[in-house]
């Protein structure tokens, strides 16, 4: 039987990630039905929306989405996609296994860290003010329940796929009482798990020390807003954004995307770096139970990126985005 997923190419360079999606998955014969969703800010010029109802409920149907990026006016407009959908489907863990790969320059030689990053609580509830004219202010909220499950989240995935550590990432020093009690959550679960060794350190001295001496690290479990900074850190130990895929998973729906966002600056040029966006589809495939497509695939781009012979400018070559997909596709 065919799989049904929901395809939202997004804003920016989106819609040349989704066709080299297509090109790729076509080639691997796998049978996947994609269902084109718009959700964005140029959906939102036109129907008055960034996220129409129906794009919600084609994931919820299907249970599976990959989507482009989305822009997020700054400062003011509307509030952000892919917040709203995180929050619309609970898709309350993101993760970001990030990995150095051979053929894209970067400082540092074997990075392997998995980012697991709490995605529905924390500053991102959107619940912000006007005091008066000079004074602005946001909730910061945090809860057991969600701290739980994501700690949960990132033992269990340790566990599934042999990693050796977990290590919890706060301020609670400063945030005694929210980063304090997602601290002592994940501690508390970290106690069931006594085949996975346990640390926390304060996100300031992680970032240092991930700069320093990224392999001191495996799994690193944040909470939103330091998960979403220590993302785009991560992803510059491997050689940028280019390369960093990702998921939101949820316990009814799943939606893959890259870390990265719709980069305006380079969009409708055919030079937008593919591999984020086909690494979040290798982790998409692994999720549908394809796992030899999966591993064809991640096989397929990493051959391509290694030999630098058909890579796009920011890796050092010329090729367009299109061709980087059609050399991927080859070698599925
Ligand atoms: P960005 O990730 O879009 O771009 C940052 C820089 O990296 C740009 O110079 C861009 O050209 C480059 N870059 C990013 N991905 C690349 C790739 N695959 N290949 C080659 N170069 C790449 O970040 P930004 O400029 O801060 O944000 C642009 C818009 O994207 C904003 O509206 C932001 O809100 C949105 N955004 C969306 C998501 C998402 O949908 N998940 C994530 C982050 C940002």
């Amino acid at each position: 039987m065919a799989h049904r997923v929901t395809l939202i190419p997004g804003d920016g360079v989106g819609p040349e990630l989704a066709e080299a999606l297509e090109t790729v998955i076509a080639a691997t014969g796998v049978r996947i039905e994609f269902e084109r969703c718009e959700a964005g800010a140029a959906v939102a010029e036109r129907l008055g929306t960034p996220l129409p109802d129906d794009v919600v409920a084609s994931v919820r149907r299907n249970r599976v989405a990959i989507k482009g990026p989305v822009s997020t006016p700054v400062g003011g407009g509307f509030r952000s996609v892919n917040v709203a959908l995180r929050r619309a489907l609970d898709l309350y863990a993101c993760l970001r296994p990030t990995r150095s790969l051979a053929g894209v320059p970067s400082r540092y030689d074997g990075v392997d860290l998995v980012v697991v990053r709490e995605n529905t609580e924390d500053l991102y509830a959107g619940s912000e003010r006007m005091v008066d004219d000079d004074t602005a202010e946001t909730v910061k909220r945090i809860t057991r329940a969600g701290s739980e499950r994501i700690a949960r989240f990132a033992f269990e995935y340790a566990r599934a796929h042999g990693r050796r550590k977990v290590t919890a990432v706060h301020k609670a020093n400063i945030m005694k009482f929210t980063d304090g009690l997602f601290l002592r959550v994940a501690r508390h679960v970290a106690a069931a798990y006594p085949d996975i060794e346990f640390d926390d350190r304060i996100v300031d001295a992680l970032c240092m020390q991930l700069v320093q001496r990224p392999d001191e690290f495996d799994v690193l479990l944040l909470p939103n807003l330091y998960g979403d900074i220590v993302s785009d850190l991560v992803a510059g130990l491997v050689g940028g954004l280019g390369v960093a895929p990702g998921a939101n998973i949820g316990t009814e729906a799943a939606v893959f995307e890259a870390v990265h966002g719709s980069a305006p600056d380079i969009a409708g040029r055919d030079i937008v770096n593919p591999v984020a966006f086909l690494l979040s589809a290798v982790m998409m495939l692994e999720h549908l139970g394809e796992s030899e497509v999966a591993r064809g695939v991640h096989d397929a781009v990493l051959a391509v990126v290694a030999e630098g012979r058909t890579v796009t400018a920011d890796l050092g070559g010329t090729a367009g985005t299109q061709q980087m997909a059609a050399a991927v596709a080859a070698r599925v």
